[in-house]
């Protein structure tokens, strides 16, 4: 076992990895930009080091910062929570070379999935349904694009293989704008992520956004514990998810499950981490991995009962998954409804101080946040604030009692997305199950 952790993170994922190694009795040490240090994880760590001032770059991205603060501080690992350093294969590198376990697969598994186009070679190979597309990079020829285009079928969407957070993406409707949507997307994939790499697939019309939570030891015992959907979008950003996925086969499920479990195998996976599909009319097609903890975790342990960041833990520091797939029974749904300070109807993030919070409880409902009353949200980050989530034997329960904790929920001082998502709980298709990935744009009428 390990006996102290650096938390390279902020907000509430930073408290909930605190809260997994205060359960593990390992000693925690907290790292923060200036304006951050009043942030409640920061308090309740054992140790707590300033890496730097405000911007990102020069703090939660800042790896030399990072590095020494481990040093400083004697920390044996570093978990790097989501967004920021988490899908860093330098940074994973750079760990491991100054002899801390990063707490996430080896770097050249990160790398490998950060190349969507590797990524998808890889889970072709594993068997796991992809998108029809161009298999591998396009090539300078035009003839080929346009044959390539063709035979897939219209409308396609072009893709930077280095891209993320759902920039890199084209959609191309008739034959006559591809060529140059290729030339765009190539030349601000390599303004962008310094790789000009980009690929060909058919554009789905109609699809649902559904993943499938794995944890996976490397050492040969991969286990997935079910699905989540996230279909509720805007730009590209979950706002809802639930777990399980609502209508979905068996087994089509099953099938998905086994593809994913083979792959982690295949690629000796190590640590917790999602495959995430789109699915139409009963298939599931692969899009992208990733290799860390994601925000909607909640979800999947609420219906699974298992500590996610405690078993991605305990797998990296290199002990066997201890859960077989036998033991993983899913029960019941759960709902999670992202909480950021931003005005509902222009989505401005709204920064500044919140004078009142008061959070909803109750049997089946958990709330993830670093908030409280007095505290500053800054304008530098990330707007979301909370997550709140719900638990329920049924989804109809699970929904119920998400209304009445985002009726009971204060926040004051600051504007919140609390009255959207009020009224997306009980919309009325959003409740039947099932809406697509463009269902809340079209509701908002963007
Ligand atoms: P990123 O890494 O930038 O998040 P993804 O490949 O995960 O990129 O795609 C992001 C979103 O773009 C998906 O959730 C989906 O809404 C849309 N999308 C991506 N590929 C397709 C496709 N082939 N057909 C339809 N929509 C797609």
């Amino acid at each position: 076992m390990i006996k102290k952790m650096l938390i390279a993170n902020r907000g509430e994922i930073a408290l909930r990895v605190l809260r997994a190694c205060k359960e593990m009795d390992i000693k925690t040490v907290a790292v923060h930009s200036t304006i951050d240090r009043d942030l409640k994880h920061v308090r309740l760590a054992d140790e707590a080091v300033c890496i730097g001032p405000n911007p990102s770059s020069e703090s939660y991205l800042n790896i030399p910062a990072i590095i020494s603060a481990m040093e400083i501080t004697d920390s044996m690992a570093v978990h790097p929570g989501y967004g920021f350093l988490s899908e860093n294969a330098d940074f994973a590198e750079q760990v491991q070379k100054s002899g801390f376990i990063f707490i996430g697969p080896d770097a050249d598994v990160i790398r490998l999935m950060g190349d969507k186009v590797c990524a998808i070679e890889a889970m072709k190979e594993a068997g796991v349904p992809t998108v029809p597309g161009s298999d591998g990079p396009l090539p300078e020829d035009k003839e080929y694009c346009l044959k390539m285009a063709q035979k897939i079928g219209y409308p396609v969407i072009i893709k930077a293989a280095a891209g993320g957070g759902g920039r890199g993406m084209r959609v191309v409707h008739t034959e006559s704008a591809l060529l140059n949507s290729i030339h765009v997307t190539k030349a601000e994939a390599g303004a962008a992520f310094g790789d000009d790499t980009v690929y060909l697939e058919k554009f789905l019309q109609n699809p649902r956004h559904v993943e499938v939570q794995i944890l996976s030891d490397g050492q040969g015992n991969a286990i997935h514990l079910g699905d989540r959907d996230c279909s509720l979008q805007r730009r590209h950003q979950k706002v809802i998810e639930e777990a399980p996925a609502p209508h979905i086969p068996e087994e089509a499920r099953q099938s998905v499950y086994a593809a994913c479990i083979k792959a982690c195998i295949d690629i000796s996976y190590r640590g917790a981490g999602t495959f995430e599909f789109l699915y139409e009319d009963g298939r599931f097609y692969f899009i992208e991995m990733n290799t860390r903890i994601q925000v909607e975790h909640p979800v999947s342990e609420m219906v699974t009962g298992v500590d996610l960041i405690k078993e991605q833990i305990r797998v990296c520091i290199g002990e066997k998954l201890s859960i077989k797939q036998e033991d993983i029974e899913i029960k019941g749904h759960s709902v999670e409804c992202r909480i950021n300070a931003e005005d509902p109807k222009t989505f401005m993030p709204c920064p500044g101080t919140v004078n009142t919070y008061h959070p909803p409880g109750g049997l089946g409902v958990r709330v993830d946040s670093h908030l409280y009353s007095g505290y500053t949200v800054p304008p530098t980050y990330d707007s979301m604030i909370a997550k709140v989530i719900t638990y329920g034997e049924t989804r109809e329960i699970a929904l119920k009692r998400m209304c009445n904790a985002l009726d009971e929920m204060v926040i004051e001082g600051i504007r919140t997305n609390i009255p959207l998502q009020q009224q997306l709980v009980r919309d009325v298709p959003f409740m039947e199950g099932g809406v697509n990935i463009h269902y809340l744009e079209e509701k908002l009428g963007l």
